[in-house]
């Protein structure tokens, strides 16, 4: 390819919106153009070609492990939500929308539905089983924060794949080999990564899994034990049982007025209590289908804080919303001493299980200034599930030496996903016996265009892209410094010509720009490796670059088609 003739406008704008690496050297380099700045992008030439790149690894690597591709629909009809029961729950991410005949279609945010309706029509025995289908198409998701760029759009490309199993051991086995074909793509990609335990939603279990890729940046936080392979994002992460040196307080049970003292801190001081024997209670509106909504007080000990997801798993919600502290009144529920028990009626209770056995711990009395100390839930009727998000320096839950957190960027995610799908939507298949059965099914997706900002959130510097082997745009970038130079310009034509024959994929930048603003751009969009042609021509000699680090050295302009291909 000849820059002369090549669409990339970089800019030396940073658009208003950006504040991560990849998100402001995508567009400075040209390689997608913001619509309407609102997560919808065009991917111009040069980010096709990495969106190709990497597009064609995920295709080469799954094709290798036995997966088949096809291309669903984008728009999918409204009924399969409804059978499936995501139509509501899936809220307001799902663009849902009508056709001219008034039927309900949605764009597909994800395609289970989709894809169970086309095995169901097409599988009727074991004998066709097992399958794994996917698709490496678009996806919308109304995201309500679409930000960073491509890291999260709301038009995005997905791969996403689907299999289907006679039995669960199958199913447990194919999801085995997509975590090592996953590995063997983000490796290939050139990217450090961790695959970590992931939140399996209402559904529980630790049959899901997510690929991290780890940046500073990462909007995940996960929880990684240095000592063994134990890593979890923060949703699923658990710990190894805490306990509290500091002596634990003595009490009967009492009614105690306790003016004013409103925070786990406060009534730590006032009682000279560790926090660990307090009970920090947190309300939430948990919402459901059909705009239904219940108040939910989660309990747990002071030491630790309420993990959203986990608190949004223990009772089956779509989503938790906050609650003003006029609306807590309204209830019957005083903000600074709300507790688990002596609830208003109407009231949900979920206890944290560490508050199980727990023998004399204090809480709020459901009255405003009033305490309830030597509380114990020992002999009550309650919901007990784990709603602490793990700490740092919580121990580990396999090898118990203490967890540290990072941050992650998901750009994977394999789920074992049973039933839930083929139940509802009727996916079956007659056994050996003759018996109906439902199949048994996996999820695995990638995010696509999602791994180009990942790629340079973890590989860039302070003037741009810093591409990796695999998903680069070109191999190598032919630099000729001034084209008025006839030599060099010819020096230029010779070797892109001699290198494009050795099967590298060239770009020459034969523009008539000055040689810094050539470099600049070089820099900004981040191929491998460069040679500059510049004035040692007439000694002979060219300029090798390499990208990472923007080291040189001068090598025989006879002898550098022979270095590149050993190097590149
Ligand atoms: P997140 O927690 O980041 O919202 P998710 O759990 O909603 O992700 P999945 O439904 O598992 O994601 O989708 C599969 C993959 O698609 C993710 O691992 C991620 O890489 C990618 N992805 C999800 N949402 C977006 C988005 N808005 N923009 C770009 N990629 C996305
Ligand atoms: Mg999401």
């Amino acid at each position: 390819m000849r820059f002369s003739k090549f669409l990339v406008p970089t800019t030396k704008e940073t658009p208003n919106d950006a504040t991560l690496a990849s998100h402001i050297y995508l567009i400075r380099g040209g390689f997608i153009q913001s619509v309407g700045g609102s997560g919808l992008y065009n991917f111009l030439p040069l980010g096709k070609k990495v969106l190709d790149k990497v597009h064609r690894i995920v295709k080469e690597e799954l094709d290798n492990a036995g997966c088949q591709e096809v291309s669903l629909s984008f728009v999918t009809p409204a009924t399969l939500w409804q059978q499936s029961g995501r139509f509501e729950k899936y809220g307001k991410e799902l663009l849902r929308f009508k056709d001219r005949k008034e039927n309900d279609f949605v764009l597909g945010p994800t395609h289970e539905e989709m894809m169970v309706n086309l095995v169901k029509q097409t599988v009727q025995s074991y004998k066709q089983l097992p399958l794994n289908l996917y698709q490496i198409n678009l996806k919308f998701r109304d995201e309500i924060r679409p930000r960073f760029g491509l890291m999260r759009g709301r038009e995005f490309l997905m791969k996403d794949g689907y299999s289907f199993h006679v039995s669960t051991e199958d199913m447990q086995r194919e999801f085995a080999l997509m975590e090592e074909t996953y590995k063997k793509i983000f490796a290939r990609l050139g990217l450090a990564f961790k695959v970590v335990e992931a939140d399996s939603g209402a559904i529980g279990g630790s049959g899901s899994k997510e690929f991290m890729v780890l940046a500073e940046s990462g909007e995940d936080t996960i929880v990684v034990c240095d000592a063994c392979e134990y890593g979890a994002n923060i949703e699923a992460a658990t710990r190894k049982e805490k306990t509290c040196e500091a002596e634990a307080p003595e009490a009967e049970f009492a009614r105690f007025y306790t003016p004013d003292v409103k925070t786990i801190e406060a009534l730590s001081g006032y009682f000279r209590v560790d926090p660990y024997y307090l009970v920090k209670t947190v309300a939430k509106r948990a919402l459901y289908d059909e705009g239904r909504s219940e108040v939910v007080l989660f309990a747990l000990r002071g030491s630790d804080e309420l993990q959203e997801v986990k608190a949004c798993n223990a009772v089956d919600a779509n989503d938790l919303a906050d609650i003003s502290e006029e609306e807590l009144a309204q209830i019957g529920l005083a903000a600074g001493f709300m507790g688990p028990v002596n609830v208003p009626k109407g009231v949900r209770v979920v206890l944290d299980s560490t508050l199980k056995d727990a023998p004399s711990v204090i809480c709020g009395a459901n009255e405003k200034d009033y305490h309830l100390i030597g509380v114990s839930f020992a002999e009550k009727q309650a919901e007990y599930f784990d709603l602490a998000a793990v700490q740092e320096g919580d121990l580990c839950p396999c090898c118990g030496k203490p967890m540290r957190y990072t941050k992650g960027i998901e750009v994977g995610h394999i789920f074992q996903l049973g039933t839930r799908y083929s139940e509802p939507l009727g996916a079956t298949f007659l056994d050996e016996n003759g018996k109906i059965q439902p199949m048994i099914m996996g999820t695995y997706g990638i995010g696509v265009s999602r791994l180009l900002a990942a790629i340079i959130e973890q590989h860039h510097d302070e003037k741009g892209c810093i591409w990796t082997k695999e998903s680069a745009p070109f191999d190598l970038q032919i630099i000729v410094s001034n084209t008025k130079d006839e030599e060099q310009r010819a020096a230029g034509e010779m070797l892109y010509e001699k290198l494009k024959a050795q099967g590298k994929e060239v770009l020459l930048d034969d523009r008539k720009e000055r040689f810094g603003f050539k470099m600049k751009d070089y820099e900004l969009m981040g191929v491998p490796y460069a040679i500059v042609i510049g004035k040692k021509l007439q000694e002979g000699l060219v300029e090798f670059v390499c990208r990472e680090g923007m080291q040189s050295e001068d090598i025989l302009i006879d002898t550098i088609a022979d270095i590149v291909s050993q190097r590149i």
